[in-house]
């Protein structure tokens, strides 16, 4: 997959540079509006804005100062719920028990931010509907509709379906039977149905699920 991205934003005209040390970032010696990146083999880029894309920390302070419990993000609940009932917290910010991981995590996607939200205002208004969501994130990159479903356990089993090359496959990652994990490259039909069988815990056939000249059902 990462094989498939690089291609994809190289094709689309994006100089795409691995393992490339900056190693300076100075002002451009001719062109004060410009900056001028050197990197570990000496080679030189100008360029006329540099982003730092180096992760993120979650910004826990107001929670630290409130004292309700922070761990790599503020821990919270099935419903958002911190260890103060009268403090809840979502999204990016939240390390809260996933029940399809089955451990704690904080993700940082949209759908769980939302998601994760609207569990946490029902709470705060009485109404506990435990958060259960399977991790989701999408993005559309150029032509691409990319989806990742689940999790990908290293020793899991890869099922394609449909034709990576062509710009539209799915790829199944099953554990005994079942599909933990899926990344659909614009196949977002097979990602629902994946996401019905998941949440069913169903075991699925893997000759059915590639065999892309019969519909999934
Ligand atoms: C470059 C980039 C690309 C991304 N692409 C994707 C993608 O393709 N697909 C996807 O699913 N997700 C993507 N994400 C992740 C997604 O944007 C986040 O998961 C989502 O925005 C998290 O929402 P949130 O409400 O939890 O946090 P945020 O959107 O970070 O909102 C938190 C808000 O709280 C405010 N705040 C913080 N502290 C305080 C305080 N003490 N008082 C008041 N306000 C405060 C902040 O200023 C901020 O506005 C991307 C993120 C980035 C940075």
């Amino acid at each position: 997959m990462s094989s498939f991205l690089l291609a994809l934003h190289r094709a689309n005209g994006v100089d795409v540079r691995l393992n490339a040390a900056l190693t300076k970032l100075d002002d451009h010696p001719n062109d004060a509006n410009r900056i001028r990146a050197t990197f570990g083999d000496g080679s030189t880029l100008d360029a006329d804005f540099a982003v730092a894309g180096i992760g993120l920390t979650p910004h826990t302070a107001l929670a630290e100062a409130a004292g309700v419990k922070v761990e790599d993000g503020i821990v919270v609940d099935h419903f958002g719920a911190t260890d103060d009932p009268r403090i809840f917290a979502c999204g990016d910010v939240a390390n809260h028990p996933s029940a399809w991981l089955k451990r704690r995590v904080r993700l940082e996607s949209w759908a769980n931010a939302q998601n994760q939200a609207i569990a946490a205002a029902k709470a705060l208004l009485g109404t506990f509907e435990p958060y259960t969501d399977i991790p989701w994130f999408w993005s559309d990159q150029y032509d691409v509709n990319l989806q990742i479903l689940g999790d990908i356990p290293a020793d899991a089993e890869l099922a394609v379906r449909g034709d990576l090359a062509a710009k539209r496959a799915t790829l199944f990652h099953l554990e005994d039977g079942a599909i933990r994990g899926v990344i659909a490259i614009n196949t977002p039909r097979e990602l629902k149905l994946a996401r019905k069988w998941m949440n069913q815990g169903l075991t699925i056939d893997l000759a059915t699920l590639t065999d892309a000249s019969t519909a999934l059902a």
